[in-house]
């Protein structure tokens, strides 16, 4: 694609990344075929070809941003399966990024949006607050009809109970007796440490047994990712930069072999800290070596591990839904799926896989017309393969698709640790 950037312009670290991504596009619109929102709305302008037409007329042409494309813009899922598409391996996610940064410095959104905006990026990554507003949200909720449709749908989605933990919360998990043969960090995560504990408990039992030491810092609350997606820069760097710093203490400490995500959201995220901070001489190095380090944990347990299973009698249906920042995101797809069939059971890929479900971090709540019918979509396509249970490797994903169906759905993680002598998890109890 042809760009025309001033070379005053291409002095911004920014704009030059982006012109290289820019000038690969060959404007075939494979990509648009697989595009979730593309699909539904059928607007060129809500497909990844024409997003990336509104972003690069953004940026060259310094624009401010009108309400129109900012809308086409918030649509965008960053669901990345435009980017397993693509052939010619354009480099959407860091395009998205850079023009929801453009919007948020540039354009002034309604008070409405602009405040739910603020309230998310501050009550989400902050689980006492998350918490508290829950509650509120439960009282708040014989009285919804009287509010605006965004905070009837956030009353909504807003969680109705916190589960007990039953692992002590703790800095360092040893292995149980058993030769260490590795230490881990893990990102215990912000909203899923409260609203489904059992899946870090899972995480670390199962590597605890499998003589994995599990790290996990307290100083370490959020990846970052839900204010980088919403535009908002300055806070997700905050986020970043001290993960970055603390991982690379206890990296250079010669006792970390890597950092674990159980959220492929997250995970894809850090993935990327290494590109966010490719131009910052401070930080550069340091990100780049927490991007290598970083694993989904599904990766990390079919390549590192040995896992020891043990056979059940009952054999079930389970229905894989490979989350899109899993799949699209950080290209994990079979490492979840192999591990799942070494349980014997029978393990069921969802057609129409690759489109999301709707949940996309904060989409479902700032979207939720297009997320809702996402969501009926991906229901009907698991239903139809009447599974008795649902796995995924995403706290996102869980919440939404449990929104929408009675199969009871679990991470991978918690059916990999019932399988090699962890408990059975509390939502199969009954089946
Ligand atoms: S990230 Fe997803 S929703 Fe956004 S343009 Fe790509 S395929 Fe479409
Ligand atoms: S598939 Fe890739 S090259 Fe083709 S239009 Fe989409 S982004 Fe551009």
């Amino acid at each position: 694609m042809q760009t025309n950037f001033s070379e005053e312009q291409l002095k911004n670290k920014d704009n030059q990344s982006s012109e290289k991504i820019f000038k690969k596009c060959v404007h075939c619109g494979m990509c648009n075929a697989t595009c979730p929102t593309f699909d539904l709305l059928s607007d060129e302008l809500d497909g990844p070809r024409g997003r990336i037409y509104l972003i690069q007329d953004m940026l060259e042409n310094e624009k401010k941003p009108t309400p129109n494309v900012v809308n086409h813009i918030d649509r965008c899922l960053s669901c990345y399966s435009c980017m397993t598409t693509c052939p010619a391996e354009v480099n959407y996610m860091h395009l998205i990024d850079h023009g929801r940064k453009y919007i948020e410095k540039n354009y002034e959104r309604p008070f409405l949006d602009k405040t739910i905006r603020n309230f998310l990026s501050v009550v989400i990554p902050n689980t006492k607050l998350f918490k508290l507003l829950s509650l509120f949200a439960k009282i708040a909720k014989p009285f919804k009809l009287f509010f605006p449709s965004i905070i009837k749908e956030m009353i909504e989605l807003a969680p109705k109970s916190f589960p007990k933990k039953t692992v002590k919360n703790k800095e360092i998990y040893k292995t149980r007796s058993k030769q260490k043969i590795a230490r881990v960090a893990l990102l215990t995560g912000c909203v899923q440490k409260e609203i489904s504990p059992q899946i870090n408990e899972a995480t670390i039992r199962i590597l605890n047994r499998h003589g994995v030491e599990v790290v996990a810092s307290k100083n370490i609350n959020c990846c970052g990712s839900l204010n980088h997606h919403l535009g908002k820069n300055n806070k997700a760097h905050k986020d970043f930069i001290n993960n970055i710093n603390i991982w690379h203490e206890q990296y250079l400490k010669g006792n970390l072999d890597a950092i674990l995500s159980n959220t492929s959201g997250c995970g894809t995220t850090m993935k990327d800290y290494g590109f966010i901070f490719k131009n910052d001489k401070k930080m550069k190095k340091k990100a780049k070596k927490i991007s290598e380090l970083t694993k989904d944990v599904s990766e990390y347990l079919l390549e590192n591990l040995n896992l020891k299973f043990k056979s059940k009698e009952k054999k079930f249906r389970i229905a894989y839904h490979s989350a899109c920042s899993m799949q699209h995101g950080q290209k994990v797809h079979n490492q979840p799926i192999n591990l799942l069939g070494k349980t014997k059971n029978e393990i069921l890929e969802i057609p129409d896989g690759h489109l999301c479900c709707g949940s996309a971090g904060t989409y479902n709540i700032l979207q939720s017309k297009i997320a809702k019918k996402l969501l009926k979509n991906k229901i009907k396509n698991i239903e139809s393969l009447k599974p008795q249970i649902i796995s995924t490797g995403n706290i996102g994903c869980i919440t939404q698709i449990a929104n929408g169906t009675n199969i009871p759905i679990l991470h991978t993680v918690e059916i990999l640790d019932w399988y090699t002598g962890g408990p059975k998890p509390e939502i199969l109890k009954g089946i």
